[in-house]
Parts: C-alpha cells; structure tokens; sequence
C-alpha cells in the first residue's frame, strides 16, 4: 500500500476563502461517504442544504448507499485512497471545504481483522492528510474515532476523561491503536498547528445500509432472524453493548462538527442504554415474530464485557442525546434489510 504523504503544513499565505459551490452554502468533503454511517451523514448534509464531496476507495463500503445522494447536484463522488495523497481528492471542482468529516476506516471486526495494515493505515496516513486538508483550507475537521479507544474499560460508564485499557498487540490492535494514533495527532495539530478540529468516540451504532455478513451483532441477529435461523451469541450473552441509531448518531456528528467553540474537544456519542446481547437477541427474536432460538460460541480475544458511554458532555456542549428507542430503530433496520 503506497504511503506517500506530502505534509501540507505551511499555512496558506492568505485565508482560503473557500470558493461557494453552485448550491448549497456549505461544502463538506465526507470521508467513507459510501459506507454505513458516511452515507447516512451524506444525505443528512444534503438534505439540510450543503454541498458534499464524498471520497471512498470502497473496501468496506458499496457505492449502492449513495443511490440517493448521487440524485443530488451538489453531490460528488470522488473514488480513491485517502492513505495516498490529496491533491486530487480535495478539490475536484477547484473548491475548498468549509468541513472535513473523517470517516474512513473499516470498522466491523471481521473486516478491520482482514484488512488490519489497511486500517493500521487509512487512520494514520488517512488522518494526516485529512489534518493537512482541514489546515490548508482553514476547514473545521471531524474525525470519527472509536468507544474502541477505551479498550476493554475499567471503568464503566465510560467518560471522556478515561484513558482506555487496549492490549497494543493483540488482534484488535489495528483498530484500537490506530484510532487512538489518530485521536493524538488530530490533537496535538490542534495545538500545535492551531487547526480547529474534533473528536467524535462513536459508540455502537446500527441502522440501514449495515452490511448484513458484516460480522457485527444486530446485523448478525438481523440476517438469522430473516432467514428463521438461530442466532449467534458469543459467550453466554451477559456482555453489554449500548446501541445507537444511526439518524441519532449523525445528528450528532453535525452538531460536534458545526457548533462554534468547541476546537479540540473529544465527545463521546452513543445511546446510554446497555443491553446484554441476550436481551438484544430476544426483542429482535420478538418483533421478528419468532421463538427465540440461539448458538453459542467461544468470545472473541479482547472483546470488551461491558460499553457504555457517558454522554453528560454531548449533552451539555451539544444540546444532543439519542431519541431512537432500540425497538424502533431495530423494526426500521429489518425493513431495510427485507427491502433490500
Ligand atoms: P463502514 O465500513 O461502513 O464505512 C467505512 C468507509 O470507509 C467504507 O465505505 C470504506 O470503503 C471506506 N474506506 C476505508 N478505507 C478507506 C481508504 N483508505 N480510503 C477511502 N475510503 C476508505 O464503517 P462505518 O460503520 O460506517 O464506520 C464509519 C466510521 O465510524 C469509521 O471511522 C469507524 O471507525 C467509526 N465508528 C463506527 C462505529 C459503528 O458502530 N458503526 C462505531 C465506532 C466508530
């Protein structure tokens, strides 16, 4: 994988004034605008007016959930490596973005373990030259970082403040390293290049375009559920996990990303109510009409017992907390998998 990077650090001579696109006021250039969450983020600044330019080299991602944004003018869809240099990605039509959302990085399991130097990469090489972006365009940047970042917690719930517990060796290193890599140098050019960005510590999130062999628990119990099969519990299901929607979680990322005064913050987002993978596995057992039938095998290495965010700062500094209940959100997701 070419890791040619060309630092983009001298401040530019004179404020960018980033040219307006055709339509909207606001140009946002999304990254891993065609997976899960970028593309749910990608209509929801569409629709609120914005211009989006969206870049996605499609490892984890499918153009498919783009359908509706690619509807849209003030769309563009740029494919390519966010790892390689930017030159041509940032500015397809000459313009410079007012917002950089960094997303790019698997982030099933499954897929960062089979794309480990990948993810090692796109949140390391991918994250600098999403820095040197948002710093050569004066852009406020967001990069999407992890709960994954605490590890398997001590402490619970999980505040901001906690510094994690993360075996730097194991499996889950790539991921967990890396996005915790990416949170120091997205701060550290917070202070040292006085870029304005912020941290999003994304918490489970679930919804519509998860991809359904992902490997993730409620696609997992989805895809079982609608083909009348048991469904896979690791363990003995007692391990928690709080489950976000993802219209909750991409509200929340515009409000982190567009509320002024909050340069350098690092804000937890997800939904503070812990469920056992038992219970998760019951309700979707339930609104899918069927008995609920269960495998059980061995815990993955290193996968947390319990998560769950303290969200007491999204709350004060962005006036957010999710609104989806998880029946809700869950009965909206098997629709979406039906129809698909
Ligand atoms: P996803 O795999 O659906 O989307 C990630 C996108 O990034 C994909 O479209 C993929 O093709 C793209 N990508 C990966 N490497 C790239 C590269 N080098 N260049 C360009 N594009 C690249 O994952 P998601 O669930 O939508 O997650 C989005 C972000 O949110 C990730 O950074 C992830 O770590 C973070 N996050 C997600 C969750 C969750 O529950 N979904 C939880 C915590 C953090």
């Amino acid at each position: 994988m070419p890791l040619a990077f060309r630092p983009l650090y001298r401040r530019p001579r004179r404020r960018v004034s980033p040219r307006r696109p055709e339509r909207g006021g606001v140009l946002a250039l999304v990254t891993g605008a065609a997976g899960f969450i970028g593309s749910h983020l990608t209509d929801r600044l569409l629709d609120d007016g914005w211009s989006v330019v969206g870049v996605d080299n499609l490892a984890t991602g499918d153009e498919r959930n783009l359908h509706l944004a690619s509807r849209s003018a003030a769309f563009t869809f740029v494919r390519a490596d966010v790892t390689e240099p930017w030159d041509a990605v940032a500015a397809p039509r000459g313009e410079r973005p007012n917002v950089v959302f960094h997303l790019a990085s698997p982030a099933s399991p499954a897929q960062y373990e089979r794309l480990a130097l990948e993810t090692l990469a796109v949140n390391a090489a991918g994250t600098m030259h999403a820095v040197a972006l948002a710093h050569a365009s004066n852009a406020t940047l967001l990069y999407a970082s992890t709960s994954e970042a605490y590890g398997d917690p001590l402490e619970h719930p999980q505040r901001e403040t906690y510094w994690g517990n993360v075996n730097p060796v194991g499996v889950r290193a790539c991921y967990d390293e890396s996005k915790r890599f990416g949170e120091a140098y997205v701060t550290t050019a917070v202070r040292k290049l006085g870029i304005d960005a912020r941290v999003a510590r994304i918490f489970n999130t679930y919804g519509p375009r998860m991809q359904l062999e992902d490997g993730r628990v409620v696609p997992a119990f989805c895809a079982a559920a609608l083909r009348g099969e048991p469904l896979p519990i690791f363990g003995d299901g007692s391990q928690t996990r709080s489950f976000c929607y993802v219209d909750d979680m991409v509200d929340g990322l515009v409000r982190l990303a567009t509320r002024p005064g909050l340069r350098g913050r690092v804000v937890n987002l997800g939904n503070p109510a812990e469920h056992t993978i038992r219970e998760l596995a019951a309700l979707v057992a339930r609104i899918t009409g069927g008995e609920l039938r269960t495998t059980t095998s061995e815990l993955p290495s290193d996968d947390p017992a319990r998560r769950r965010p303290d969200i007491t700062t999204a709350r004060t500094l962005l006036d957010w907390e999710p609104v989806v209940p998880l029946e809700t959100g869950l009965r909206r997701t098997l629709d979406a998998f039906r129809a698909a």
